[in-house]
């Protein structure tokens, strides 16, 4: 997992206040797992009222930045948000049924 400078958000194009690449795992429709690394975006408008953010948020709203003089209280907070976002999994199932509704609908 790698924490790095913020980009835009991708959902509202705000400025975003942290951005981490973490690893996350997707169920195949044959029933393997794919693992792979996703980056996701903390940003104080899409994710207010958030429960995995809100420590983060909370801490950025007082500081301007994660330094040498607060990272040991920002620490804790970027691994729980870290943690809560890499949990989420996606599943191939859905897609594939979509996928098999199109094509359903092309051969009538
Ligand atoms: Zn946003």
């Amino acid at each position: 997992m790698t924490v790095g400078a913020a980009l835009d958000c991708p959902l509202c194009l705000g400025p975003a206040y942290l951005t981490a690449r973490v690893p996350y795992s997707m169920t195949l429709s044959h029933g393997g797992t794919a693992h792979g690394h996703r980056t996701v975006v903390l940003c104080p408008g899409c994710d207010r009222g958030t429960s995995s953010a809100a420590g983060l948020l909370a801490f950025f709203a007082v500081r301007e930045r994660i330094d040498h003089t607060n990272f040991r209280e920002a620490a804790p907070l970027v691994q729980e948000w870290v943690q809560r976002c890499a949990e989420v999994t996606y599943s191939g199932v859905d897609l594939d049924g979509e996928v098999e509704e199109w094509a359903a609908g092309l051969m009538d």
